[in-house]
């Protein structure tokens, strides 16, 4: 048994049980990241490599074709937007940005990522 399909397409590794990793075979590896399969269900995901200055984020994967190659940012800026609590009414610190800012930051998701949040 696995946990997968109740798992939204991105994840904190840290909040997940150890057997999510546990469960997790590596099919390849890229810059930074793995794609893994559960040995449970066979469903997909892209895993950032362990980095002891940076939280993992598990990106659910519809195919082993071109992993590496697709966008996930948008994801990624979700899951940190989510994490934060939402965005602000406020605009981003960053000059000519006009997003919102994510909550208790001044930036906006994209340049809170840029400045290496994750999380
Ligand atoms: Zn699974
Ligand atoms: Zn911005």
């Amino acid at each position: 048994m696995c946990l997968c399909a109740t798992l939204p397409d991105a994840v904190y590794i840290d909040y997940q049980p150890s057997a999510f990793v546990g469960s997790m075979v590596q099919l390849a590896v890229g810059n930074w990241v793995e794609l893994c399969r559960c040995s449970s269900c066979g469903q997909l995901w892209r895993i950032d490599e362990w980095d002891k200055y940076q939280v993992q984020v598990a990106i659910k994967v519809s195919a082993v074709e071109g992993w590496d190659s697709f966008d996930f940012k948008p994801i990624q800026l979700k899951l940190l937007v989510n994490a934060r609590g939402g965005l602000t009414n406020e605009c981003c610190a960053w000059a000519n940005c006009n997003h919102h800012a994510v909550k208790g930051v001044a930036y906006c998701a994209e340049h809170l990522y840029d400045t290496g949040a994750r999380k």
